[in-house]
């Protein structure tokens, strides 16, 4: 049952929760201000009944005043006057031996009390604290002295009588009134202590009464106290448990960790939002992972379509390979038999047939140029290792190679402070005599090449760019001219066959960098190209 109660309480909501603590706290309140209530009312009931005794107790003395007075003045106005003053007496008397029956008739009651000269709004009061406590040992000792001191009192009103009927009796002696009035004395005597008796025994009711009420209202306000804390303490409790699961499990999600599930205590707000933070996690989970699915199968598609790119170049690197090489021995044939005409049928041959021949000779010349760039171009990278490579002295090596032309053409090449990095030299030592060398081709004809190299660190990277004061290349053509065989210029302006900016490509891409050129028309051109640090 304490534990039903107790998951009902766990598993409302949390206005609910709020509503309950506060109906809780008021009904306390309420209980303590009815208590609070009915104390008021029975200590106002217990003043009443004092107030009442005093009354009783001076119409019994006034009483006896003007029975002392009629028996010397023989006078009926007296006899009336202690008639009248015992009716207050009478009046209590009434009302008590009413309540004393099990069924009391309350109108008769009532009418005791106020012949009693109670106040008539007390009235009530007195009747409810005789008929719900009469068992209680101090009202019950108060209501034992008041009935003994209704006896004695009947005694005094009988009393009284006779001495009427002694004064107003045709044969009355002095001596048989004396007689009356030394009653009046033990009378009296046995009334003081039964009136004293009352008072004590209400007055210690009332001081009783006094402290249960405190006693009473200290425990109902402790109760409310202490029920309000526990209410409050429970409910934030709660609260604060179940937000701490979900705070975790939301960290624990946060760092990929889908597994921390939120528990949820109960089945109120906190407890709904820890389930479905669990179910988002859940989905979220679920959605990762389809990600992950279709990451790994394009990266599995990836894979395989650069494993056949690359068996494909690997093919053609092979067929480039194959063929420039066995070309060249048919080719040695054509210009062995072409140099075997020239130096043996030189003389049977006319004019057209020498043009021929030049024709055959310049041809296979040319063959024989674009089978070795080919080869060339094929073994660029082929079973090689990357070493660190001082750069000025690779520019160093160039420009030395490079002397005749640059001697020619009057070019100054300035290098600045060049890194040393880890490279294939051979194919950067190539990488550069291509640029210088085009730098020093397509220069201006009115002007002698100025040639610069540099070098900067970009991220991850070493970024070289050689720059010239040439004659530059059209917008358009910044891309083509690093396709292999591609020229800008017939033969007859330029020496070459084109080949050389797709070397440069190619050696710039086994350093896993890339190239690229900006240049303007009439002004110069700048060729940039990126290097790896990690080879
Ligand atoms: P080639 O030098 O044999 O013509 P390349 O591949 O080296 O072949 O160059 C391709 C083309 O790019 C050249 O024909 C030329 O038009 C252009 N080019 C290359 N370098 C420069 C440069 N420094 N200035 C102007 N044009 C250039």
């Amino acid at each position: 049952m304490k534990r039903s109660v107790f998951r009902w309480f766990r598993d409302i909501s949390i206005a609910k929760k709020l509503y309950f603590t506060v109906g809780i706290m008021a009904l306390l309140i309420a209980i303590e201000l009815v208590v609070l209530f009915f104390s008021i009312n029975t200590l106002s009931s217990v003043r009443a009944y004092v107030g009442g005794e005093g009354l009783w107790s001076k119409a019994q003395k006034d009483g006896l005043y003007q029975m002392l007075k009629y028996a010397r003045t023989h006078d009926e106005a007296d006899y009336e006057k202690f008639q009248e003053y015992l009716k207050v007496n009478m009046g209590d008397h009434k009302a008590r031996l009413e309540l004393s029956k099990p069924d009391p008739n309350l109108d008769t009651v009532r009418q005791g009390f106020e012949e009693g000269r109670n106040h008539p709004e007390d009235v009530d009061g007195m009747i409810k604290l005789f008929r719900r406590f009469h068992s209680n040992s101090y009202i019950h000792r108060a209501i034992v002295a008041w009935t003994k001191a209704d006896e004695t009192i009947l005694d005094f009103v009988a009393l009284g009588r006779r001495l009427h009927e002694e004064i107003n009796s045709p044969i009355h002696s002095p001596g048989g009134i004396d007689a009356l009035l030394n009653q009046i004395d033990p009378l009296n005597d046995r009334l003081t202590p039964q009136e004293d008796e009352f008072s004590y025994a209400l007055g210690e009711g009332s001081r009783w009464l006094e402290g249960v009420v405190l006693r009473l209202l200290f425990i109902v306000a402790l109760t409310v106290e202490c029920t309000g804390l526990i209410l409050a303490i429970t409910v934030s409790r709660g609260i604060q448990k179940g937000l701490t699961e979900i705070l975790l499990a939301s960290r624990a999600v946060k760092e990929g960790n889908y597994g921390r599930k939120a528990r949820a205590y109960s089945a109120d707000e906190i407890g709904t939002l820890a389930n479905n933070f669990n179910s988002m996690a859940d989905e979220l989970y679920k959605l990762e992972q389809e990600n992950q699915e279709v990451y790994s199968s394009l990266e599995r598609k990836v894979r395989q379509r650069t494993q056949e790119l690359e068996s494909t170049n690997q093919e053609l690197e092979q067929f480039a390979y194959v063929a420039s090489h066995d070309l060249q021995e048919p080719l040695r044939t054509i210009s062995g038999f072409v140099d075997l005409l020239k130096k043996e049928y030189r003389e049977k041959l006319d004019g057209n047939g020498h043009i021929y021949l030049n024709y055959l000779s310049q041809a296979s010349d040319r063959m024989k140029t674009l089978i070795k760039d080919l080869l060339d171009y094929s073994r660029i990278g082929r079973e090689k290792k990357a070493m660190p490579v001082n750069c000025n002295n690779l520019l160093d090596e160039v420009i030395a190679d490079l002397g005749k032309s640059i001697r020619e053409s009057g070019a100054r090449i300035s290098t600045g402070h060049l890194p040393v990095l880890n490279a294939y030299p051979t194919e950067l030592k190539l990488l550069f005599q291509n640029l210088v060398a085009n730098s020093i081709k397509f220069r201006h004809p009115e002007r002698a090449p100025e040639i610069i190299v540099s070098a900067a660190q970009e991220g991850g990277k070493w970024q070289f760019a050689v720059s010239d004061n040439g004659i530059g290349i059209e917008r358009q053509f910044l891309e083509r001219i690093f396709i292999i065989f591609q020229r800008l210029h017939s033969r007859t302006q330029y020496e070459g066959s084109g080949i050389g900016l797709a070397h440069c490509k190619k050696i710039v891409e086994l350093h896993q960098g890339h190239i690229w050129a900006e240049a303007s028309p009439g002004q110069g051109s700048r060729f940039f190209f990126t290097i790896n640090k990690d080879l």
